[in-house]
Protein backbone atom coordinates (compact mmCIF):
# COMPACT_ATOMS: atom_id res chain seq x y z
CA UNK A 1 0.00 0.00 0.00
CA UNK A 2 1.29 3.30 -0.93
CA UNK A 3 0.43 6.02 1.40
CA UNK A 4 1.20 9.96 1.61
CA UNK A 5 1.67 11.76 4.81
CA UNK A 6 0.74 15.32 4.45
CA UNK A 7 2.63 17.23 7.42
CA UNK A 8 5.71 15.65 9.68
CA UNK A 9 4.30 16.40 13.22
CA UNK A 10 3.27 14.92 16.76
CA UNK A 11 0.62 13.22 14.74
CA UNK A 12 2.30 12.08 11.84
CA UNK A 13 4.94 10.43 13.80
CA UNK A 14 2.62 8.80 16.00
CA UNK A 15 1.11 7.26 12.33
CA UNK A 16 4.36 6.21 11.21
CA UNK A 17 5.49 4.80 14.67
CA UNK A 18 2.53 2.46 13.86
CA UNK A 19 3.06 1.55 9.97
CA UNK A 20 7.20 1.82 9.58
CA UNK A 21 7.71 -2.22 10.40
CA UNK A 22 4.76 -2.85 7.75
CA UNK A 23 5.12 -3.11 3.56
CA UNK A 24 3.66 0.23 2.91
CA UNK A 25 5.74 2.42 1.38
CA UNK A 26 5.49 6.03 3.14
CA UNK A 27 6.20 9.19 1.78
CA UNK A 28 6.32 12.38 3.57
CA UNK A 29 5.61 15.43 2.52
CA UNK A 30 6.77 17.96 4.08
CA UNK A 31 6.39 22.36 3.38
CA UNK A 32 9.66 23.37 5.74
CA UNK A 33 12.84 22.99 4.07
CA UNK A 34 14.12 20.77 6.81
CA UNK A 35 14.33 19.11 9.83
CA UNK A 36 16.12 21.70 11.79
CA UNK A 37 13.76 24.79 10.12
CA UNK A 38 12.10 26.67 12.93
CA UNK A 39 8.54 26.37 11.53
CA UNK A 40 8.72 22.75 11.42
CA UNK A 41 5.76 21.32 13.24
CA UNK A 42 4.17 22.35 16.53
CA UNK A 43 6.92 20.00 18.39
CA UNK A 44 9.04 22.97 18.86
CA UNK A 45 8.55 25.22 22.37
CA UNK A 46 8.18 23.61 25.67
CA UNK A 47 7.69 20.20 25.42
CA UNK A 48 5.26 19.34 28.04
CA UNK A 49 3.71 16.35 27.60
CA UNK A 50 0.63 15.26 29.97
CA UNK A 51 -1.25 12.32 30.61
CA UNK A 52 -5.10 13.15 31.39
CA UNK A 53 -8.49 12.50 29.82
CA UNK A 54 -9.40 15.96 30.52
CA UNK A 55 -7.09 17.66 28.67
CA UNK A 56 -5.53 17.31 25.52
CA UNK A 57 -7.90 16.62 22.86
CA UNK A 58 -11.37 15.30 22.70
CA UNK A 59 -10.80 11.37 21.83
CA UNK A 60 -10.80 8.44 24.02
CA UNK A 61 -7.65 7.60 24.54
CA UNK A 62 -6.44 5.30 27.50
CA UNK A 63 -4.00 6.77 29.76
CA UNK A 64 -2.11 3.70 29.39
CA UNK A 65 -1.54 4.54 25.78
CA UNK A 66 -0.67 8.23 26.81
CA UNK A 67 1.94 6.78 29.09
CA UNK A 68 3.06 4.71 26.48
CA UNK A 69 3.62 7.59 24.21
CA UNK A 70 5.28 9.92 26.86
CA UNK A 71 7.88 7.33 27.18
CA UNK A 72 8.33 7.07 23.27
CA UNK A 73 8.77 10.96 23.08
CA UNK A 74 11.32 10.83 26.37
CA UNK A 75 13.35 7.81 25.03
CA UNK A 76 14.23 10.26 22.31
CA UNK A 77 15.41 13.17 23.92
CA UNK A 78 19.21 12.90 23.87
CA UNK A 79 19.66 12.87 27.64
CA UNK A 80 15.90 11.81 28.66
CA UNK A 81 16.13 14.73 31.25
CA UNK A 82 12.50 15.74 32.40
CA UNK A 83 10.75 17.65 34.84
CA UNK A 84 7.43 15.64 36.45
CA UNK A 85 4.82 16.45 38.41
CA UNK A 86 1.28 15.78 39.22
CA UNK A 87 -1.56 18.19 38.79
CA UNK A 88 -3.33 18.33 42.08
CA UNK A 89 -2.66 15.03 43.90
CA UNK A 90 -1.87 16.71 46.79
CA UNK A 91 -5.68 17.19 48.29
CA UNK A 92 -5.22 20.79 50.02
CA UNK A 93 -5.00 22.84 47.12
CA UNK A 94 -7.65 21.11 45.48
CA UNK A 95 -10.22 21.83 47.72
CA UNK A 96 -8.83 25.63 48.22
CA UNK A 97 -9.76 25.91 44.38
CA UNK A 98 -12.70 23.88 44.91
CA UNK A 99 -14.22 25.80 47.38
CA UNK A 100 -14.09 29.18 45.39
CA UNK A 101 -15.98 27.64 42.35
CA UNK A 102 -13.00 26.43 40.20
CA UNK A 103 -13.56 22.71 39.12
CA UNK A 104 -9.25 21.49 38.66
CA UNK A 105 -7.95 19.53 36.33
CA UNK A 106 -6.60 16.62 36.65
CA UNK A 107 -2.85 15.73 35.03
CA UNK A 108 0.36 14.25 35.32
CA UNK A 109 2.82 15.89 32.94
CA UNK A 110 6.34 15.67 31.91
CA UNK A 111 8.34 18.89 30.80
CA UNK A 112 11.32 18.03 27.94
CA UNK A 113 11.57 21.94 27.48
CA UNK A 114 12.54 24.12 24.17
CA UNK A 115 15.99 22.84 24.12
CA UNK A 116 15.79 18.94 23.94
CA UNK A 117 13.00 19.06 21.90
CA UNK A 118 14.68 20.09 18.66
CA UNK A 119 16.93 17.21 19.82
CA UNK A 120 13.97 14.65 20.32
CA UNK A 121 13.07 15.89 16.61
CA UNK A 122 15.78 14.84 14.95
CA UNK A 123 16.72 11.70 16.39
CA UNK A 124 12.71 10.70 15.25
CA UNK A 125 13.69 11.93 11.54
CA UNK A 126 17.35 10.24 11.34
CA UNK A 127 15.81 6.89 12.60
CA UNK A 128 12.69 7.26 9.65
CA UNK A 129 15.51 8.47 7.59
CA UNK A 130 17.43 5.25 7.52
CA UNK A 131 14.16 2.94 6.74
CA UNK A 132 13.69 2.16 3.10
CA UNK A 133 9.97 2.37 2.93
CA UNK A 134 9.91 5.72 4.10
CA UNK A 135 10.51 8.78 1.98
CA UNK A 136 10.39 12.41 2.70
CA UNK A 137 10.03 15.05 0.24
CA UNK A 138 10.57 18.66 2.04
CA UNK A 139 9.76 22.14 0.79
CA UNK A 140 6.49 20.59 -0.13
CA UNK A 141 3.90 22.91 0.81
CA UNK A 142 0.87 20.41 -0.26
CA UNK A 143 -2.43 23.08 -1.82
CA UNK A 144 -4.38 20.13 -3.25
CA UNK A 145 -5.67 16.89 -2.36
CA UNK A 146 -8.54 15.37 -4.34
CA UNK A 147 -9.98 11.98 -4.49
CA UNK A 148 -9.36 10.56 -7.86
CA UNK A 149 -11.27 7.30 -8.26
CA UNK A 150 -10.06 4.28 -5.67
CA UNK A 151 -7.20 6.58 -5.02
CA UNK A 152 -6.10 10.08 -3.78
CA UNK A 153 -4.15 12.66 -5.77
CA UNK A 154 -1.98 15.63 -3.65
CA UNK A 155 -0.62 17.84 -5.78
CA UNK A 156 1.21 17.00 -9.07
CA UNK A 157 2.38 13.74 -7.36
CA UNK A 158 1.52 10.17 -8.35
CA UNK A 159 -1.84 9.06 -6.76
CA UNK A 160 -1.77 7.52 -3.36
CA UNK A 161 -3.92 4.57 -2.24
CA UNK A 162 -4.38 6.26 1.45
CA UNK A 163 -3.64 10.12 2.02
CA UNK A 164 -2.96 11.15 5.76
CA UNK A 165 -3.60 14.94 6.34
CA UNK A 166 -1.46 15.68 9.36
CA UNK A 167 -1.09 19.35 8.74
CA UNK A 168 -1.78 21.17 12.37
CA UNK A 169 -2.81 24.21 13.23
CA UNK A 170 -0.07 25.76 10.32
CA UNK A 171 -1.84 23.66 7.91
CA UNK A 172 -5.00 25.54 8.15
CA UNK A 173 -4.69 26.74 4.62
CA UNK A 174 -4.89 23.51 3.04
CA UNK A 175 -7.80 22.39 4.86
CA UNK A 176 -9.92 25.17 3.52
CA UNK A 177 -9.06 24.07 0.13
CA UNK A 178 -10.32 20.29 1.48
CA UNK A 179 -13.36 22.04 3.07
CA UNK A 180 -14.13 23.58 0.20
CA UNK A 181 -14.13 20.97 -2.22
CA UNK A 182 -15.89 18.76 0.23
CA UNK A 183 -17.52 20.62 2.51
CA UNK A 184 -19.75 17.79 4.19
CA UNK A 185 -16.46 16.51 5.87
CA UNK A 186 -16.93 19.17 8.50
CA UNK A 187 -18.51 18.05 11.75
CA UNK A 188 -18.56 21.29 13.70
CA UNK A 189 -16.88 25.16 13.62
CA UNK A 190 -17.89 27.17 16.60
CA UNK A 191 -15.82 27.28 18.74
CA UNK A 192 -11.99 29.75 19.92
CA UNK A 193 -10.43 30.74 22.96
CA UNK A 194 -9.37 34.26 23.36
CA UNK A 195 -7.57 35.70 26.37
CA UNK A 196 -4.21 37.46 27.86
CA UNK A 197 -1.30 35.75 28.72
CA UNK A 198 -0.47 37.09 32.52
CA UNK A 199 3.21 37.54 33.96
CA UNK A 200 4.20 37.96 37.58
CA UNK A 201 6.96 37.08 39.80
CA UNK A 202 7.45 33.64 40.62
CA UNK A 203 7.23 34.03 44.37
CA UNK A 204 3.19 34.78 43.94
CA UNK A 205 2.42 31.10 42.78
CA UNK A 206 5.59 28.95 43.91
CA UNK A 207 4.08 26.93 46.26
CA UNK A 208 1.86 25.44 43.12
CA UNK A 209 4.71 25.75 40.67
CA UNK A 210 7.11 23.44 43.41
CA UNK A 211 3.70 21.28 43.88
CA UNK A 212 2.50 20.68 40.31
CA UNK A 213 4.21 22.66 38.06
CA UNK A 214 1.46 23.06 35.33
CA UNK A 215 -1.87 24.32 37.46
CA UNK A 216 -4.96 23.96 35.38
CA UNK A 217 -8.32 24.88 36.20
CA UNK A 218 -11.35 26.38 35.03
CA UNK A 219 -13.72 28.29 35.84
CA UNK A 220 -17.83 29.57 35.34
CA UNK A 221 -17.78 33.42 34.98
CA UNK A 222 -20.59 35.50 35.64
CA UNK A 223 -21.12 36.33 31.94
CA UNK A 224 -21.55 32.31 31.50
CA UNK A 225 -17.99 31.86 29.49
CA UNK A 226 -15.78 29.37 30.56
CA UNK A 227 -12.05 30.71 31.32
CA UNK A 228 -9.32 28.43 32.30
CA UNK A 229 -5.81 28.67 32.82
CA UNK A 230 -3.47 27.56 30.04
CA UNK A 231 0.15 26.50 29.49
CA UNK A 232 1.89 28.03 33.19
CA UNK A 233 5.57 28.61 32.23
CA UNK A 234 7.45 28.79 35.86
CA UNK A 235 10.71 31.50 35.82
CA UNK A 236 9.32 31.26 32.02
CA UNK A 237 9.46 33.68 29.14
CA UNK A 238 6.66 35.43 27.06
CA UNK A 239 7.35 34.97 23.29
CA UNK A 240 5.45 36.05 20.31
CA UNK A 241 4.39 33.96 17.43
CA UNK A 242 3.51 35.00 14.01
CA UNK A 243 0.45 34.17 12.32
CA UNK A 244 1.44 35.30 8.65
CA UNK A 245 -0.79 38.17 8.98
CA UNK A 246 -1.01 39.00 12.75
CA UNK A 247 1.17 38.31 15.99
CA UNK A 248 -0.20 36.87 19.12
CA UNK A 249 1.65 35.84 22.65
CA UNK A 250 2.83 32.59 23.75
CA UNK A 251 5.20 31.81 26.55
CA UNK A 252 7.68 29.12 26.99
CA UNK A 253 10.77 27.44 29.54
CA UNK A 254 13.45 26.23 29.16
CA UNK A 255 15.37 23.04 31.36
CA UNK A 256 18.64 25.45 31.59
CA UNK A 257 17.90 29.12 30.78
CA UNK A 258 15.38 30.89 33.98
CA UNK A 259 13.83 33.77 34.45
CA UNK A 260 12.31 35.11 37.56
CA UNK A 261 8.71 35.44 36.31
CA UNK A 262 5.85 32.66 35.98
CA UNK A 263 3.75 33.26 32.54
CA UNK A 264 0.45 31.88 31.90
CA UNK A 265 -2.76 32.17 29.32
CA UNK A 266 -6.47 33.18 31.07
CA UNK A 267 -8.08 31.81 28.31
CA UNK A 268 -12.39 32.50 27.82
CA UNK A 269 -13.99 30.09 25.30
CA UNK A 270 -16.25 31.68 23.05
CA UNK A 271 -18.53 29.42 21.52
CA UNK A 272 -21.19 30.77 19.18
CA UNK A 273 -24.35 29.12 17.34
CA UNK A 274 -25.91 29.54 13.97
CA UNK A 275 -24.83 31.48 11.56
CA UNK A 276 -22.22 31.97 12.97
CA UNK A 277 -19.36 29.57 11.39
CA UNK A 278 -16.19 31.45 11.47
CA UNK A 279 -14.28 31.38 14.44
CA UNK A 280 -10.82 31.49 12.85
CA UNK A 281 -12.29 34.40 11.26
CA UNK A 282 -13.49 36.24 14.26
CA UNK A 283 -10.24 35.23 16.30
CA UNK A 284 -8.31 36.75 13.75
CA UNK A 285 -9.77 40.32 13.41
CA UNK A 286 -9.60 40.25 17.31
CA UNK A 287 -5.88 39.47 17.07
CA UNK A 288 -5.73 41.83 13.83
CA UNK A 289 -7.09 44.98 15.80
CA UNK A 290 -4.86 44.42 18.92
CA UNK A 291 -1.50 44.61 16.70
CA UNK A 292 -3.23 47.29 14.56
CA UNK A 293 -3.43 49.48 17.83
CA UNK A 294 0.20 48.23 19.09
CA UNK A 295 1.76 49.39 15.54
CA UNK A 296 1.92 45.29 14.95
CA UNK A 297 3.16 44.42 18.03
CA UNK A 298 1.57 42.66 20.63
CA UNK A 299 0.30 44.68 23.74
CA UNK A 300 1.37 45.06 27.53
CA UNK A 301 -0.66 46.45 30.36
CA UNK A 302 -0.61 46.67 34.00
CA UNK A 303 -3.04 44.66 35.68
CA UNK A 304 -4.65 47.66 37.01
CA UNK A 305 -4.72 49.78 33.74
CA UNK A 306 -6.40 46.83 32.07
CA UNK A 307 -9.51 46.79 34.86
CA UNK A 308 -9.80 50.34 34.53
CA UNK A 309 -9.15 51.04 30.89
CA UNK A 310 -6.21 53.14 30.99
CA UNK A 311 -3.33 53.08 29.10
CA UNK A 312 -0.06 51.84 30.51
CA UNK A 313 2.20 54.44 30.20
CA UNK A 314 4.99 52.95 32.95
CA UNK A 315 5.33 49.85 34.04
CA UNK A 316 6.78 49.31 38.33
CA UNK A 317 8.15 46.09 39.92
CA UNK A 318 7.34 43.53 37.56
CA UNK A 319 9.58 43.54 34.37
CA UNK A 320 8.77 41.71 31.29
CA UNK A 321 9.99 39.23 30.12
CA UNK A 322 9.67 39.48 26.68
CA UNK A 323 12.45 41.62 24.86
CA UNK A 324 11.11 45.19 24.66
CA UNK A 325 11.37 45.83 20.67
CA UNK A 326 8.04 43.22 21.06
CA UNK A 327 5.44 45.00 22.73
CA UNK A 328 4.13 48.44 23.07
CA UNK A 329 2.27 49.58 26.11
CA UNK A 330 -1.24 50.39 25.75
CA UNK A 331 -5.00 48.96 26.26
CA UNK A 332 -6.17 46.17 25.61
CA UNK A 333 -9.78 47.08 26.44
CA UNK A 334 -9.61 49.15 22.87
CA UNK A 335 -9.53 45.40 21.23
CA UNK A 336 -11.11 43.07 23.18
CA UNK A 337 -15.25 42.79 23.39
CA UNK A 338 -16.56 43.42 26.86
CA UNK A 339 -17.82 40.32 27.47
CA UNK A 340 -14.45 38.79 27.55
CA UNK A 341 -12.78 41.15 29.37
CA UNK A 342 -15.29 41.10 31.88
CA UNK A 343 -14.85 37.29 31.98
CA UNK A 344 -11.14 37.55 32.42
CA UNK A 345 -11.58 39.80 35.26
CA UNK A 346 -14.05 38.02 37.11
CA UNK A 347 -11.72 35.04 36.42
CA UNK A 348 -8.12 36.97 37.65
CA UNK A 349 -10.21 38.29 41.00
CA UNK A 350 -11.55 35.04 41.98
CA UNK A 351 -7.96 33.74 41.16
CA UNK A 352 -6.91 35.94 43.60
CA UNK A 353 -8.83 34.78 46.36
CA UNK A 354 -6.87 31.56 45.71
CA UNK A 355 -3.45 32.82 44.81
CA UNK A 356 -3.01 36.05 46.53
CA UNK A 357 -1.00 38.56 44.69
CA UNK A 358 -2.10 37.26 41.74
CA UNK A 359 -3.98 40.74 41.01
CA UNK A 360 -1.55 42.86 42.21
CA UNK A 361 -1.65 46.17 40.25
CA UNK A 362 1.87 46.06 38.47
CA UNK A 363 1.57 42.26 37.47
CA UNK A 364 1.41 41.97 33.35
CA UNK A 365 -1.39 41.32 30.89
CA UNK A 366 -0.60 40.65 27.17
CA UNK A 367 -2.69 40.85 24.55
CA UNK A 368 -4.06 38.85 21.79
CA UNK A 369 -3.53 35.12 23.16
CA UNK A 370 -5.86 33.70 20.89
CA UNK A 371 -5.76 29.52 20.79
CA UNK A 372 -7.74 28.85 17.47
CA UNK A 373 -9.82 25.39 17.19
CA UNK A 374 -9.72 23.22 13.75
CA UNK A 375 -13.05 22.61 12.62
CA UNK A 376 -13.95 19.39 13.42
CA UNK A 377 -13.78 16.82 10.87
CA UNK A 378 -15.20 13.38 9.60
CA UNK A 379 -13.15 10.53 8.80
CA UNK A 380 -15.76 8.30 8.41
CA UNK A 381 -16.70 10.39 4.92
CA UNK A 382 -13.85 8.95 2.84
CA UNK A 383 -12.32 5.01 2.62
CA UNK A 384 -8.81 6.64 1.68
CA UNK A 385 -8.85 10.10 2.53
CA UNK A 386 -8.42 10.42 6.60
CA UNK A 387 -7.17 13.73 9.03
CA UNK A 388 -5.25 13.16 12.56
CA UNK A 389 -3.79 15.21 14.78
CA UNK A 390 -4.57 19.29 15.50
CA UNK A 391 -5.79 19.59 11.63
CA UNK A 392 -8.54 17.24 12.59
CA UNK A 393 -9.96 19.53 14.93
CA UNK A 394 -10.01 16.37 17.61
CA UNK A 395 -6.63 16.98 19.51
CA UNK A 396 -4.64 19.85 20.87
CA UNK A 397 -1.65 18.70 22.66
CA UNK A 398 1.46 16.39 21.44
CA UNK A 399 0.21 13.12 23.24
CA UNK A 400 -3.75 13.83 21.83
CA UNK A 401 -2.33 14.06 18.18
CA UNK A 402 0.14 11.35 18.43
CA UNK A 403 -2.39 8.95 20.13
CA UNK A 404 -4.76 9.92 17.53
CA UNK A 405 -2.03 9.21 14.65
CA UNK A 406 -1.26 5.74 16.40
CA UNK A 407 -4.89 4.66 16.30
CA UNK A 408 -5.21 5.70 13.03
CA UNK A 409 -2.25 3.50 11.87
CA UNK A 410 -3.72 0.98 13.48
CA UNK A 411 -6.85 0.81 12.03
CA UNK A 412 -5.20 1.46 8.27
CA UNK A 413 -3.27 -1.82 9.15
CA UNK A 414 -6.30 -3.70 10.23
CA UNK A 415 -8.12 -2.64 7.06
C1 LIG B 1 4.29 27.45 20.42
C2 LIG B 1 3.60 26.16 20.72
C3 LIG B 1 3.89 25.49 21.90
C4 LIG B 1 3.26 24.29 22.19
N1 LIG B 1 3.58 23.64 23.35
C5 LIG B 1 3.01 22.44 23.61
C6 LIG B 1 3.39 21.70 24.75
O1 LIG B 1 4.23 22.11 25.54
N2 LIG B 1 2.78 20.51 24.98
C7 LIG B 1 1.83 19.99 24.13
O2 LIG B 1 1.33 18.90 24.39
N3 LIG B 1 1.46 20.68 23.03
C8 LIG B 1 2.02 21.88 22.76
N4 LIG B 1 1.66 22.58 21.64
C9 LIG B 1 0.64 21.98 20.76
C10 LIG B 1 1.28 20.85 19.96
O3 LIG B 1 2.48 21.28 19.40
C11 LIG B 1 0.32 20.38 18.91
O4 LIG B 1 -0.90 20.01 19.52
C12 LIG B 1 0.88 19.18 18.14
O5 LIG B 1 2.17 19.43 17.64
C13 LIG B 1 -0.06 18.83 17.01
O6 LIG B 1 0.51 17.87 16.21
P1 LIG B 1 0.16 17.80 14.65
O7 LIG B 1 0.97 16.70 14.08
O8 LIG B 1 -1.30 17.78 14.50
O9 LIG B 1 0.67 19.18 14.05
P2 LIG B 1 2.15 19.77 14.00
O10 LIG B 1 3.00 19.13 15.04
O11 LIG B 1 2.00 21.24 14.02
O12 LIG B 1 2.71 19.31 12.59
C14 LIG B 1 2.14 19.72 11.38
C15 LIG B 1 3.21 19.73 10.28
O13 LIG B 1 2.58 19.94 9.02
C16 LIG B 1 3.37 20.83 8.24
N5 LIG B 1 2.49 21.45 7.25
C17 LIG B 1 1.53 22.40 7.44
N6 LIG B 1 0.90 22.68 6.28
C18 LIG B 1 1.45 21.89 5.34
C19 LIG B 1 1.21 21.70 3.94
N7 LIG B 1 0.26 22.39 3.30
N8 LIG B 1 1.97 20.82 3.25
C20 LIG B 1 2.96 20.11 3.90
N9 LIG B 1 3.22 20.25 5.22
C21 LIG B 1 2.46 21.11 5.94
C22 LIG B 1 3.92 21.81 9.25
O14 LIG B 1 5.10 22.44 8.75
C23 LIG B 1 4.22 20.87 10.42
O15 LIG B 1 5.53 20.36 10.36
C24 LIG B 1 2.29 23.78 21.31
C25 LIG B 1 1.99 24.44 20.12
C26 LIG B 1 2.65 25.62 19.82
C27 LIG B 1 2.34 26.32 18.51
Amino acid sequence: MKIAIVGFGAAAIGFIEQVKNSDCEIHIFEKSRDIYSSSISGIRADGKLFVSKDMGGELDVDLELQKDLVDFWIKKSGNGQVETGHSFAGMDHYKKFYAKGFQPVLSDFYHLGTDQLKEVLFNIYEEYRSLKNIHFHFENPISKVELAGRKVKIDQFDSFDKVVVAVGRSGHKLIKTIIKRYPQIVLDSTRVDIGVRLELPDHIVEDLNREMYEFKVRYKSRTGYMVRTFCNNPSGFVVTEHYGDFTTVNGHSKIAEKSRNTNFAVLTTVQLTEPFNDPIGYGSHIAKMTNLLGGDKVILQTYSHFVDSRRTKNLYRVQPTLPEERFILGDINLAYPRRIIESIIDFIEHLNEVIPGLAHPDNLVYAPEIKFYSNKLDNDLFKNLKFIGDCSGYTRSIIYASAHGHLMGKQILNE
